[in-house]
Protein backbone atom coordinates (compact mmCIF):
# COMPACT_ATOMS: atom_id res chain seq x y z
CA UNK A 1 0.00 0.00 0.00
CA UNK A 2 0.87 3.64 -0.55
CA UNK A 3 1.49 6.16 2.19
CA UNK A 4 2.40 9.68 3.15
CA UNK A 5 5.97 9.48 4.78
CA UNK A 6 8.47 11.90 5.60
CA UNK A 7 11.84 12.05 8.34
CA UNK A 8 10.83 14.10 10.85
CA UNK A 9 13.45 16.88 11.53
CA UNK A 10 14.78 16.59 7.79
CA UNK A 11 12.96 19.17 4.94
CA UNK A 12 12.10 17.98 1.80
CA UNK A 13 12.25 14.42 2.75
CA UNK A 14 8.11 13.67 2.20
CA UNK A 15 7.75 10.88 -0.12
CA UNK A 16 4.92 8.35 -1.28
CA UNK A 17 6.10 5.18 -0.33
CA UNK A 18 4.89 1.57 -0.49
CA UNK A 19 4.77 -0.30 2.77
CA UNK A 20 3.36 -3.60 4.00
CA UNK A 21 -0.04 -3.80 4.58
CA UNK A 22 -0.95 -2.95 8.28
CA UNK A 23 -2.29 -5.72 10.63
CA UNK A 24 -4.91 -4.99 13.11
CA UNK A 25 -4.17 -6.86 16.48
CA UNK A 26 -6.97 -7.62 19.02
CA UNK A 27 -9.01 -4.32 19.55
CA UNK A 28 -7.84 -2.77 16.09
CA UNK A 29 -10.17 -1.90 13.05
CA UNK A 30 -8.64 -2.03 9.93
CA UNK A 31 -10.21 1.18 8.12
CA UNK A 32 -9.51 2.96 4.43
CA UNK A 33 -8.94 6.09 4.46
CA UNK A 34 -11.43 8.44 1.86
CA UNK A 35 -10.29 11.55 2.47
CA UNK A 36 -7.53 12.96 5.28
CA UNK A 37 -7.36 16.97 5.93
CA UNK A 38 -3.98 19.05 5.94
CA UNK A 39 -3.35 21.57 8.44
CA UNK A 40 -0.18 23.85 9.44
CA UNK A 41 1.20 21.17 11.93
CA UNK A 42 1.85 18.49 9.01
CA UNK A 43 3.26 21.18 6.95
CA UNK A 44 5.50 21.98 9.80
CA UNK A 45 6.47 18.26 10.22
CA UNK A 46 7.28 18.34 6.70
CA UNK A 47 9.56 21.33 6.56
CA UNK A 48 11.88 19.69 9.91
CA UNK A 49 10.06 21.59 12.64
CA UNK A 50 8.40 19.04 14.47
CA UNK A 51 7.30 15.49 14.43
CA UNK A 52 8.55 12.54 15.78
CA UNK A 53 9.00 8.78 14.08
CA UNK A 54 7.70 5.91 16.32
CA UNK A 55 11.19 4.47 18.28
CA UNK A 56 13.53 2.73 16.27
CA UNK A 57 12.28 4.09 13.17
CA UNK A 58 13.37 7.16 10.64
CA UNK A 59 10.21 7.94 8.69
CA UNK A 60 7.43 8.68 10.35
CA UNK A 61 3.70 8.26 8.49
CA UNK A 62 1.85 11.52 8.06
CA UNK A 63 -1.38 12.31 8.54
CA UNK A 64 -4.41 13.13 11.75
CA UNK A 65 -7.54 14.68 10.14
CA UNK A 66 -9.24 11.36 9.12
CA UNK A 67 -12.08 10.10 7.42
CA UNK A 68 -12.31 6.16 6.84
CA UNK A 69 -14.31 3.51 5.94
CA UNK A 70 -14.02 0.88 8.30
CA UNK A 71 -13.04 -2.50 6.22
CA UNK A 72 -12.49 -4.96 9.47
CA UNK A 73 -14.71 -3.76 12.38
CA UNK A 74 -15.21 -4.86 15.51
CA UNK A 75 -15.93 -3.91 18.90
CA UNK A 76 -19.03 -2.15 17.49
CA UNK A 77 -18.05 -0.91 14.58
CA UNK A 78 -19.44 -2.59 11.37
CA UNK A 79 -17.66 -2.98 7.91
CA UNK A 80 -18.55 -0.34 5.52
CA UNK A 81 -19.34 2.15 8.27
CA UNK A 82 -17.81 5.91 8.52
CA UNK A 83 -15.20 7.03 11.45
CA UNK A 84 -13.01 9.12 11.92
CA UNK A 85 -10.32 8.95 14.41
CA UNK A 86 -8.67 10.36 17.74
CA UNK A 87 -5.31 11.90 17.29
CA UNK A 88 -3.75 12.50 20.56
CA UNK A 89 -3.27 8.56 23.17
CA UNK A 90 -2.80 8.80 26.46
CA UNK A 91 0.54 8.85 28.35
CA UNK A 92 1.25 5.26 29.61
CA UNK A 93 2.15 6.71 33.43
CA UNK A 94 -0.76 7.74 33.13
CA UNK A 95 -0.97 11.18 34.43
CA UNK A 96 -4.12 11.89 36.51
CA UNK A 97 -5.82 14.07 33.60
CA UNK A 98 -4.95 10.94 30.75
CA UNK A 99 -6.22 8.39 33.67
CA UNK A 100 -9.51 10.28 33.08
CA UNK A 101 -9.49 9.96 29.68
CA UNK A 102 -8.72 13.78 29.43
CA UNK A 103 -5.52 13.30 27.60
CA UNK A 104 -5.92 16.48 25.70
CA UNK A 105 -4.79 18.02 28.96
CA UNK A 106 -2.39 15.84 29.58
CA UNK A 107 0.46 17.07 32.49
CA UNK A 108 3.78 15.71 31.80
CA UNK A 109 3.91 15.61 28.29
CA UNK A 110 4.78 11.76 27.52
CA UNK A 111 1.46 11.86 25.49
CA UNK A 112 2.06 10.14 21.75
CA UNK A 113 -0.28 11.20 18.49
CA UNK A 114 -1.01 9.54 15.60
CA UNK A 115 1.26 11.58 12.59
CA UNK A 116 2.50 13.87 14.69
CA UNK A 117 4.25 11.97 17.95
CA UNK A 118 6.25 8.90 18.18
CA UNK A 119 3.03 6.69 16.53
CA UNK A 120 2.64 6.86 12.38
CA UNK A 121 -0.23 8.69 11.29
CA UNK A 122 -3.67 7.72 8.94
CA UNK A 123 -2.17 9.06 5.65
CA UNK A 124 -1.97 5.50 3.87
CA UNK A 125 -4.29 3.35 1.89
CA UNK A 126 -5.04 1.08 5.10
CA UNK A 127 -4.56 1.97 8.26
CA UNK A 128 -5.31 0.23 11.69
CA UNK A 129 -7.16 2.39 13.89
CA UNK A 130 -7.85 1.61 18.29
CA UNK A 131 -11.29 1.20 18.14
CA UNK A 132 -11.61 3.20 21.72
CA UNK A 133 -9.86 6.12 19.36
CA UNK A 134 -12.80 6.00 16.44
CA UNK A 135 -15.40 7.99 16.42
CA UNK A 136 -18.68 7.01 14.40
CA UNK A 137 -19.53 9.44 11.79
CA UNK A 138 -22.86 9.34 10.65
CA UNK A 139 -23.50 8.65 6.71
CA UNK A 140 -25.32 11.94 5.83
CA UNK A 141 -22.27 13.57 7.40
CA UNK A 142 -20.36 11.63 4.47
CA UNK A 143 -17.34 14.03 3.33
CA UNK A 144 -17.64 16.59 5.81
CA UNK A 145 -16.90 13.85 8.56
CA UNK A 146 -13.11 14.97 7.51
CA UNK A 147 -13.68 17.94 9.11
CA UNK A 148 -14.37 16.17 12.65
CA UNK A 149 -10.64 16.40 13.78
CA UNK A 150 -10.17 19.74 13.34
CA UNK A 151 -13.50 20.70 14.47
CA UNK A 152 -12.41 19.05 17.59
CA UNK A 153 -10.00 21.68 18.38
CA UNK A 154 -13.06 23.84 18.66
CA UNK A 155 -15.14 22.14 20.76
CA UNK A 156 -12.47 21.96 23.11
CA UNK A 157 -12.23 25.53 22.85
CA UNK A 158 -15.92 26.55 23.30
CA UNK A 159 -16.60 23.68 26.32
CA UNK A 160 -13.43 25.57 28.01
CA UNK A 161 -14.91 29.18 27.60
CA UNK A 162 -18.21 27.94 28.74
CA UNK A 163 -16.81 26.84 31.76
CA UNK A 164 -14.51 29.87 32.69
CA UNK A 165 -17.80 32.25 32.04
CA UNK A 166 -19.73 30.00 34.53
CA UNK A 167 -18.04 32.97 37.04
CA UNK A 168 -19.71 36.24 34.87
CA UNK A 169 -22.52 38.31 35.82
CA UNK A 170 -24.12 37.78 32.88
CA UNK A 171 -23.71 35.87 29.56
CA UNK A 172 -21.29 36.69 27.38
CA UNK A 173 -22.47 37.77 23.92
CA UNK A 174 -19.99 39.20 21.60
CA UNK A 175 -17.05 36.61 20.18
CA UNK A 176 -14.10 38.38 17.85
CA UNK A 177 -12.51 35.64 16.29
CA UNK A 178 -9.10 35.90 14.40
CA UNK A 179 -8.22 34.29 11.53
CA UNK A 180 -10.14 33.35 8.93
CA UNK A 181 -9.15 29.38 8.17
CA UNK A 182 -10.68 26.03 8.47
CA UNK A 183 -9.99 26.70 11.83
CA UNK A 184 -11.47 30.51 12.68
CA UNK A 185 -14.42 29.46 10.71
CA UNK A 186 -15.09 26.59 12.79
CA UNK A 187 -15.07 28.77 15.58
CA UNK A 188 -17.02 31.23 13.97
CA UNK A 189 -19.16 28.52 13.03
CA UNK A 190 -19.57 27.04 17.20
CA UNK A 191 -20.08 30.64 18.13
CA UNK A 192 -23.74 31.44 15.77
CA UNK A 193 -24.77 27.89 16.96
CA UNK A 194 -24.31 28.65 20.14
CA UNK A 195 -26.79 32.51 19.07
CA UNK A 196 -23.28 34.76 19.74
CA UNK A 197 -23.10 37.54 17.42
CA UNK A 198 -19.99 36.66 15.97
CA UNK A 199 -17.30 39.09 13.99
CA UNK A 200 -14.00 37.45 12.20
CA UNK A 201 -10.96 39.03 11.67
CA UNK A 202 -8.91 38.36 8.78
CA UNK A 203 -6.58 39.48 6.19
CA UNK A 204 -8.36 38.87 3.22
CA UNK A 205 -10.94 41.66 1.71
CA UNK A 206 -12.45 39.43 -0.99
CA UNK A 207 -13.02 36.04 -1.75
CA UNK A 208 -14.16 32.63 -0.30
CA UNK A 209 -13.57 33.50 3.61
CA UNK A 210 -15.17 36.82 3.80
CA UNK A 211 -18.09 34.80 1.98
CA UNK A 212 -18.14 31.79 4.67
CA UNK A 213 -18.21 34.50 7.31
CA UNK A 214 -21.26 36.26 6.05
CA UNK A 215 -22.83 32.84 5.24
CA UNK A 216 -22.82 31.86 9.07
CA UNK A 217 -24.52 35.37 9.69
CA UNK A 218 -21.33 36.55 10.93
CA UNK A 219 -19.71 40.27 10.71
CA UNK A 220 -15.90 40.39 8.50
CA UNK A 221 -13.56 42.57 9.38
CA UNK A 222 -10.18 42.73 7.63
CA UNK A 223 -8.86 45.97 9.31
CA UNK A 224 -6.16 46.40 11.95
CA UNK A 225 -6.73 44.53 15.33
CA UNK A 226 -6.69 46.97 17.55
CA UNK A 227 -9.19 49.09 15.36
CA UNK A 228 -11.81 46.32 15.08
CA UNK A 229 -11.72 45.09 18.42
CA UNK A 230 -12.05 48.63 20.13
CA UNK A 231 -15.01 48.49 18.12
CA UNK A 232 -16.49 45.38 18.50
CA UNK A 233 -15.79 45.00 22.61
CA UNK A 234 -15.62 41.40 22.09
CA UNK A 235 -16.49 39.73 25.84
CA UNK A 236 -15.11 36.37 23.67
CA UNK A 237 -11.95 36.36 21.74
CA UNK A 238 -11.15 33.18 19.95
CA UNK A 239 -7.45 33.89 18.74
CA UNK A 240 -6.91 31.08 15.93
CA UNK A 241 -3.54 33.08 13.77
CA UNK A 242 -0.54 32.07 16.98
CA UNK A 243 0.43 35.48 14.60
CA UNK A 244 2.03 38.12 17.60
CA UNK A 245 0.39 40.91 16.64
CA UNK A 246 -3.06 39.02 16.85
CA UNK A 247 -2.57 37.51 20.17
CA UNK A 248 -1.25 40.98 21.89
CA UNK A 249 -4.03 43.27 20.37
CA UNK A 250 -6.86 40.23 21.54
CA UNK A 251 -6.05 40.39 25.02
CA UNK A 252 -5.65 43.99 24.89
CA UNK A 253 -9.10 45.46 23.52
CA UNK A 254 -11.89 43.23 24.91
CA UNK A 255 -14.76 44.41 27.26
CA UNK A 256 -14.93 43.81 31.24
CA UNK A 257 -14.56 40.60 32.19
CA UNK A 258 -13.68 39.23 28.77
CA UNK A 259 -12.37 35.46 28.07
CA UNK A 260 -9.87 35.24 25.60
CA UNK A 261 -8.58 32.05 23.98
CA UNK A 262 -5.30 31.29 22.93
CA UNK A 263 -5.67 28.12 20.23
CA UNK A 264 -3.33 29.02 17.38
CA UNK A 265 0.74 28.27 17.63
CA UNK A 266 3.26 30.56 16.31
CA UNK A 267 6.64 30.73 15.02
CA UNK A 268 8.92 32.46 17.22
CA UNK A 269 8.75 36.44 16.49
CA UNK A 270 9.97 39.19 18.28
CA UNK A 271 6.79 41.77 18.92
CA UNK A 272 6.98 45.08 21.66
CA UNK A 273 4.60 44.87 24.20
CA UNK A 274 3.96 47.14 26.87
CA UNK A 275 3.50 44.45 29.79
CA UNK A 276 3.03 46.83 32.89
CA UNK A 277 -0.07 48.24 30.83
CA UNK A 278 -1.37 44.70 29.76
CA UNK A 279 -1.15 43.84 32.97
CA UNK A 280 -3.35 46.89 33.82
CA UNK A 281 -5.93 45.67 31.36
CA UNK A 282 -6.25 42.31 32.47
CA UNK A 283 -5.93 43.11 36.06
CA UNK A 284 -8.25 45.69 35.74
CA UNK A 285 -11.21 44.35 34.25
CA UNK A 286 -10.84 40.35 35.56
CA UNK A 287 -10.22 39.17 32.00
CA UNK A 288 -9.31 35.51 31.75
CA UNK A 289 -6.53 34.64 28.86
CA UNK A 290 -6.19 30.78 28.64
CA UNK A 291 -4.36 28.38 26.12
CA UNK A 292 -6.64 25.59 24.77
CA UNK A 293 -5.04 22.76 22.55
CA UNK A 294 -5.90 19.40 20.98
CA UNK A 295 -9.22 17.43 22.09
CA UNK A 296 -10.18 14.24 24.19
CA UNK A 297 -13.53 11.67 23.27
CA UNK A 298 -16.21 14.42 24.32
CA UNK A 299 -15.07 16.87 21.82
CA UNK A 300 -14.79 14.86 18.95
CA UNK A 301 -18.57 13.74 19.79
CA UNK A 302 -19.62 17.60 20.18
CA UNK A 303 -17.35 17.96 16.42
CA UNK A 304 -19.66 15.43 15.02
CA UNK A 305 -22.91 17.24 16.58
CA UNK A 306 -21.65 20.50 15.84
CA UNK A 307 -21.09 19.27 12.24
CA UNK A 308 -24.30 17.64 11.72
CA UNK A 309 -26.44 20.58 12.49
CA UNK A 310 -24.31 22.84 10.20
CA UNK A 311 -25.40 23.48 6.40
CA UNK A 312 -23.84 21.57 4.41
CA UNK A 313 -23.70 24.29 1.54
CA UNK A 314 -21.62 25.96 4.29
CA UNK A 315 -19.23 22.78 5.32
CA UNK A 316 -18.74 22.50 1.09
CA UNK A 317 -17.59 25.98 1.39
CA UNK A 318 -14.55 25.22 3.85
CA UNK A 319 -12.83 22.25 1.71
CA UNK A 320 -11.00 24.17 -1.25
CA UNK A 321 -9.17 22.05 -2.73
CA UNK A 322 -8.76 17.90 -3.03
CA UNK A 323 -5.82 16.68 -4.05
CA UNK A 324 -5.22 13.06 -5.11
CA UNK A 325 -2.87 10.48 -2.86
CA UNK A 326 0.00 10.47 -5.84
CA UNK A 327 0.72 14.39 -5.86
CA UNK A 328 -0.08 14.67 -1.76
CA UNK A 329 2.53 17.00 -1.34
CA UNK A 330 0.71 19.87 -3.55
CA UNK A 331 -1.83 19.84 -0.91
CA UNK A 332 0.30 20.84 2.19
CA UNK A 333 1.56 23.59 -0.52
CA UNK A 334 -0.64 27.18 0.68
CA UNK A 335 -2.51 28.51 -2.38
CA UNK A 336 -3.95 31.96 -1.66
CA UNK A 337 -7.64 30.91 -1.82
CA UNK A 338 -7.28 27.51 0.58
CA UNK A 339 -9.39 27.02 3.62
CA UNK A 340 -9.13 23.83 4.01
CA UNK A 341 -7.30 21.54 1.51
CA UNK A 342 -7.60 17.34 1.64
CA UNK A 343 -6.07 14.25 -0.04
CA UNK A 344 -8.36 11.92 -1.68
CA UNK A 345 -7.83 8.40 -1.45
CA UNK A 346 -9.48 6.57 -4.79
CA UNK A 347 -11.80 3.97 -3.38
CA UNK A 348 -11.04 0.59 -4.34
ZN1 LIG B 1 -0.90 12.50 30.67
Amino acid sequence: MRAMTVIPGRPDSAELSELPNPQPKDGELLVEPLYLGVCGTDREIIEGGHGEPPPGRERLLLGHELLARVKQGGAGFEPGQLVAAIVRRPDPVPCACCAQGEWDMCRNGQYTERGIKALDGYGAELVTLEADFAVPIPDELGTFGVLTEPSSILAKAWEQIERISRRACSAHERVLVTGGGPIGLLAALMGAQRGLEVHVLDRSTEGPKPEAVHALGAQYHAGDIAEVAEEVQPDVVVECTGVAELVAGAMQHTAPGAIVCLAGVASSRTLSVDVGALNNELVLENDVVFGSVNANRRHFEQAVGSLREADPDWLGRLITRKVPLERWAEALQKHDEDIKVVVEFAQR
